[in-house]
């Protein structure tokens, strides 16, 4: 089986709000500062102003500027005839026996992602979307299979993490200080649909917003984007973001990973390590996450166990196993569990935590790998698709003959 690097997709142009007022979610603050400026707010003014609107929205959750109650009237009704706070809608919210909520969002467009919370002990970890679908064809992936696609917004990225603490109640309530608040949200994953490292800024300005002190205020450290492997962008990551790392590697063969993370024909896996040996402050505490995803006869070998151990010898790394998680005519079953412990053994012998990830929020597919858009599962076809959201007919392409027939 060969799948192409990135499928046959229609990318959709973001549409522009529906009025012409500029949400203030999303903007970083310096662009937050010149937003200001711009509406009339006057520049010695400006630093001060942004850090009180940055409070209001960011760590207290407001979203109406009439609540800002250090702000004159006057000021209110100038923020409100120019600017607006949005963040995406949820349209269902789905709730797992074992506690894992999965929302559908829907944002500008009418289009649609996935994010899903999953509380432990003593930790919560929200998983959030940088796109709608992926352009990238993972033949283990029920995103990769989605054929619409579109970036989302840095608003539309943070936002998720804001509409997700509405609906834990995580906002501090009024006259308490945030830090006294439970941490609900601890950690985010960048494991949700799309290629982070494909809406590169977008990404960085929104986990920008996430770490910021005076906001959501979440660490560097309890951020981990996951990418397949956009290797350029990894050095970037390091530098202008600096969260945790995680890698999508999944084979530990070019001939393999060739076939099922396709971006590897782009970039191989030589190519992959040297990048990541450069990762910026590689050190125990910061190691390198690598998911394996176990696809039964397929990657689950010991020979694969021993060479995932050779290949990332003198990183500082965890391995996270994940069990596939099955989906709607996915080509592949999950290795038995006899098989993923044996791996994990080989893995572990040799000095590297590999835990096995429990599989969460399955019966609501909220499960890595799951995530698709509720309107794609009704698979419409491309020129519903481009009638729907107003775009001239796409080309009618000729399916290649070795393309997957995973949909
Ligand atoms: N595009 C990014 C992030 C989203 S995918 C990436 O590929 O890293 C998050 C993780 O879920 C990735 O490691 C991905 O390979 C894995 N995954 C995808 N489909 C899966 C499935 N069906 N079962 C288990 N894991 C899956
Ligand atoms: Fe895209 Fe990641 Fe799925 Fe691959 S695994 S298709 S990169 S979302």
């Amino acid at each position: 089986m060969s799948a192409p690097i990135v499928q046959d997709v229609l990318p959709l142009p973001r549409k522009l709000p529906e009025t012409d007022r500029v949400n203030l979610v999303g903007l970083t603050r310096p662009r937050l500062r010149e937003a200001l400026i711009a509406a009339g707010t006057p520049e010695a003014q400006a630093k001060m102003r942004a850090n009180q609107l940055w409070q209001w929205i960011y760590q207290k959750g407001v979203r109406d500027f009439d609540a800002m109650t250090n702000l004159a009237k006057d000021y209110r009704a100038l923020l409100k005839d120019h600017f607006a706070i949005e963040v995406p809608e949820i349209v269902t919210r789905s709730v797992s026996a074992d506690g894992t909520r999965k929302y559908l969002v829907r944002i500008a467009g009418g289009h649609e992602v996935e994010v899903v919370y999953i509380p432990e002990d003593g930790r919560g970890t929200l998983c959030i979307s940088s796109q709608v679908g992926c352009t990238l064809t993972c033949t283990f992936c029920h995103t990769g299979t989605q054929r619409l696609v579109r970036n989302l917004t840095a608003a539309e990225i943070v936002g998720q993490v804001m509409l997700a603490r509405d609906d834990l109640g995580e906002w501090p309530k009024p006259g308490r200080n945030p830090k006294d608040e439970t941490r609900l949200i601890s950690n985010l994953v960048l494991m949700g649909m799309g290629e982070p490292l494909y809406n590169f800024e977008a990404v960085r300005d929104a986990m920008l917003i996430a770490m910021d002190g005076e906001g959501i205020s979440l660490s560097r450290r309890r951020i981990t984007l996951s990418t397949s492997g956009v290797v350029p962008e990894i050095e970037r990551a390091g530098r202008e973001i600096g969260c945790m790392l995680a890698i999508s590697l999944h084979a530990t063969t070019d001939e393999l990973r060739n076939k099922i993370v396709p971006i590897n024909r782009k970039y191989p896996i030589a190519q992959l390590f040297e990048a990541l040996r450069a990762y910026p402050k590689l050190s125990n505490s910061e190691r390198i996450t690598f998911e394996y995803v176990m696809l039964k006869g397929v990657n689950d070998s010991d020979a694969d166990a021993r060479r995932l151990v050779k290949l990332i010898s003198g990183i500082p790394a965890k391995i996270n196993l994940i069990p596939f998680n099955e989906w709607p005519g996915a080509p592949y079953q999950r290795s038995d569990w006899d098989r993923i412990e044996a791996f994990a053994n080989i893995v572990y012998k040799a000095g590297y935590a590999s835990p096995i990830r429990t599989p969460r929020g399955e019966d609501i597919m909220a499960a890595c790998g799951q995530l698709k858009s509720a309107t794609e599962r009704a698979r419409k076809n491309r020129f519903q698709i481009a009638a729907e959201a107003g775009l001239p007919e796409p080309e009618r392409i000729v399916r290649r003959p070795d393309a997957p027939d995973v949909h």
